[in-house]
């Protein structure tokens, strides 16, 4: 076994992995509807604990984004240095059910996003533990 078929995701609970069709976890409430990600153990709006994980849908608009153009603090750095580091887009994506996710964008370049575009969710490697085992990221990337 190479020590490149090791994964693990960012945060336990995030999104179902590993999987054949990866998804983002959100939680449903079961009094008053309100979904949340991440996944929470009682409901914002109402206080209930009547919470169920499940699974998002893969595609939402595109709500609002920026580009992020500072190299971020640890635990947000993936590794990155001063000399590599590469700005990148951060956006909400509107998933159906009327819940905005904030994640990294594939896309970095203004001309190629615009609000209300449609966008998917994928995951990719977004570092590498010192014994091989790739930390795996969720984004979001133009469809
Ligand atoms: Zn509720």
């Amino acid at each position: 076994m190479s020590a490149h078929e090791a994964t693990k995701p960012i945060a336990e609970g995030l999104f179902t992995w590993p999987s054949e069709h990866p998804a983002l976890l959100g939680s449903r409430c079961g009094d008053c509807g309100r979904v949340a990600f991440p996944a929470q153990a009682s409901c914002a709006a109402c206080c209930s604990t009547d919470v169920e994980m499940e699974e998002l849908p893969r595609q939402g608009t595109l709500w609002t984004w920026t580009v992020q153009r500072f190299m971020p603090k640890s635990p947000y750095n993936s590794g990155e240095t001063q000399e590599t580091f590469q700005p990148y887009g951060v956006g909400y994506v509107e998933l159906p059910g009327a819940i905005r996710v904030e994640g990294r964008l594939t896309e970095s370049d203004p001309e190629k996003l615009a609000i209300g575009m449609d966008m998917e969710v994928v995951f990719y490697p977004y570092r590498s533990e010192e014994d091989g085992t790739e930390i795996i990221n969720f984004a979001f990337s133009p469809v």
